[in-house]
């Protein structure tokens, strides 16, 4: 009898303290969503890149492609679409880049409109990858590249785009003209070229597919279409408003849905959360918590899912090809924002 007493007031008292818990995480839960679509201003943004510059000492330009070894490493930027479509940043805002692997984003969006999902997905993975952009992965023993984030199937991405010559090409640089409204957004004629004349690792797995059937056609039209992809030019805001647009179901900064589709979004997400920073994505995962994709340019977009856009720019890269102050620099933000998906 004592017994079922106790019992009865224990359960009573646990009942209690759960409740009074579940209140108090929901009212931790409501003060961090006010948290993070707290818009960020100017003196958060000029703070969080004082604070990391420094980084690009412990970077390196890349230099495989002659042309990008020309970039002043010094060079930083930050910016910001915050959920209003409101722009702010800090740093060297007019200054061009190349887009590089970013571009591989825009590519998926289009391959996947024209084909569908499940035809561009039955000749790639969706795989993660401890592999560099630049690796063969199971190209040679699946016959399939990884993903669409790693080179192998970002060529392929660009190859499934319809068209003939440069016309997936300019189906790319149309769609991140939309996507900034931006119409001034060109190509690096010289970069382009530079590429064009070293990329020969990206040649041969373009060779390897089309061995394979993976890639039709002849010539190398569709692997051109691949290097003036990654040879557009973009500023920090620019990206930015890229990250913005994936984040918010391809909304555009300024409230334009022509291509409003959250199925596609969602996807795109996906892929750049578990690939877009290459054989980095998972630790990327445990410390930012959010789809981002990176670009040996030095540039890296980052979409905060039904917030906001956020860029960074910094062409001194770490070992796996990303920018190194331009990581620090997301990670102070993502930190003081509470902005991680996990946070
Ligand atoms: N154009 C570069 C290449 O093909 C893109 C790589 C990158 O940005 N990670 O090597």
């Amino acid at each position: 009898m004592n017994r079922t007493f106790s019992l009865i007031v224990a359960l009573f008292i646990m009942g209690y303290t759960g409740a009074v818990g579940q209140s108090q995480a929901q009212q931790v839960a409501t003060s961090r969503v006010k948290d993070t679509t707290n818009t960020i201003d100017q003196v958060t943004l000029n703070s969080i890149l004082d604070k990391n510059k420094q980084f690009f000492k412990q970077g390196k330009v890349a230099d495989y492609i002659p042309e990008l070894g020309k970039a002043n490493p010094q060079s930083i930027a930050i910016s910001v679409v915050n959920s209003n479509g409101r722009v702010v940043s800090a740093g060297d805002v007019q200054q061009k880049f190349t887009i590089q692997s970013i571009s591989k984003i825009i590519a998926l969006m289009i391959a996947v409109q024209e084909n569908g999902e499940a035809s561009v997905f039955e000749k790639m993975g969706y795989f993660g990858t401890d592999k560099p952009f630049n690796h063969f992965g199971n190209l040679e023993t699946m016959g399939k590249p990884l993903n669409p984030m790693m080179n192998a199937g970002a060529i392929l991405t660009t190859a499934l785009i319809k068209g003939k010559g440069e016309e997936a090409f300019t189906k790319i640089l149309k769609m991140i003209r939309f996507i900034t409204k931006n119409e001034e957004i060109d190509y690096s004629h010289t970069v382009y070229n530079s590429e064009r004349e070293t990329g020969h690792r990206n040649r041969g797995m373009f060779y390897i597919m089309r061995n394979s059937g993976l890639i039709d056609g002849d010539g190398e039209d569709k692997l051109n279409n691949y290097f003036k992809q990654c040879s557009i030019e973009i500023t920090v805001e620019d990206l930015a408003k890229i990250g913005y647009f994936f984040a918010n179901h391809c909304i555009r900064y300024d409230g334009d849905n022509k291509y409003y589709d959250p199925n596609l979004s969602q996807l795109i997400q996906s892929q750049m959360l578990i690939a877009g920073m290459y054989e980095f994505s998972g630790e990327y995962a445990r410390t930012v918590g959010l789809p981002s994709k990176s670009g040996v340019g030095g540039g890296i977009t980052v979409s905060v899912p039904r917030k906001m856009g956020i860029a960074v720019f910094s062409p001194a890269l770490d070992q796996h090809g990303n920018s190194l102050a331009g990581y620090h620099m997301i990670l102070d933000l993502v930190k003081t924002k509470h902005l991680s998906l996990f946070d």
